[in-house]
């Protein structure tokens, strides 16, 4: 399980994240959602070892995780997927994943690029094309097998959904799916509230870097005004 216990991330004087418990476990997706400027990457990026914490910890598997460089905390099993995806746009598909498997022994990483073949098999029929000629769908997904090419326990998704088609999103939310099912434990980011909402089990709402909400999905498909006093008129209209 990853947890975080009154985690505190400050920029100067802007403190961007302010106490912020939450756990994350095998099998499940938690969905945090929030306003801009809420702290939600800052969060996240956080849990990878991209900025320091001011005070508090994260713990995965009972270790620490926290003061960990960022690719040790991907060697633990946590691996971050980036908002806006960042794929080498010059590199294959399969460059890609390669990258992302770099720490691994070679045996290892060609069974792993089967398996994410396997749950990709657009990027299998690709992947001699380069990155950069994908859509936004197939690099939202080529982001995903790259993550899961450091075989993961816990991956952490900054709004996988963001700038796509609804068609789209429906797809990605179901690879996010897929890959909790596969025992992967996912922290996601999400602006679109109902695409979130369907695959998770447990949501936590930010505002100006504390967790105002926090319950299970269903409480919150259920009492839709818990949301609405959290996020607005925009709360379940997304798309
Ligand atoms: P968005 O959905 O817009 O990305 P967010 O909830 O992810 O919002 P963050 O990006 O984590 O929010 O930002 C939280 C706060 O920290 C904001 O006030 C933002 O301006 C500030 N902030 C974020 N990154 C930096 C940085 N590198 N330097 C200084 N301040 C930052």
């Amino acid at each position: 399980m990853l947890e975080l216990a009154e985690v505190h991330v400050r920029y100067g004087h802007v403190e961007a994240v302010r106490g912020v418990d939450l756990q994350v476990r095998p099998g499940t997706v938690s969905l945090m959602l929030g306003p801009n400027g809420a702290g939600k990457s800052t969060m996240l990026n956080a849990v990878a070892g991209l900025v320091p914490l001011a005070s508090g910890s994260i713990t995965f598997e009972g270790e620490r995780l926290s003061g960990l460089p960022p690719h040790r905390v991907v060697r633990r099993g946590v691996v971050l997927v980036p908002e806006g995806r960042r794929v080498f746009a010059p590199l294959t598909i399969e460059e890609n994943l390669r990258l992302g498997g770099h720490t691994a022994p070679r045996a290892k990483v060609r069974e792993t690029l089967a398996k994410v073949y396997e749950m990709f098999p657009i990027l299998a029929d690709r992947r001699s094309s380069s990155a950069g000629l994908l859509s936004g769908g197939e690099q939202q997904m080529l982001a995903f097998g790259r993550a899961l090419m450091s075989e993961p326990k816990i991956v952490l998704l900054d709004e996988p959904s963001m700038g796509l088609a609804p068609a789209v999103v429906d797809t990605i939310i179901e690879k996010v799916s897929l890959m909790a099912e596969s025992g992967i434990g996912i922290l996601m980011v999400e602006q679109n509230t109902e695409a979130g909402l369907d695959i998770a089990s447990e949501v936590k709402v930010m505002n100006r870097g504390g967790v105002v909400f926090a319950g299970p999905a269903g409480q919150v498909r259920t009492d839709a005004s818990v949301l609405h006093a959290f996020l607005g008129d925009a709360a379940l209209t997304e798309s």
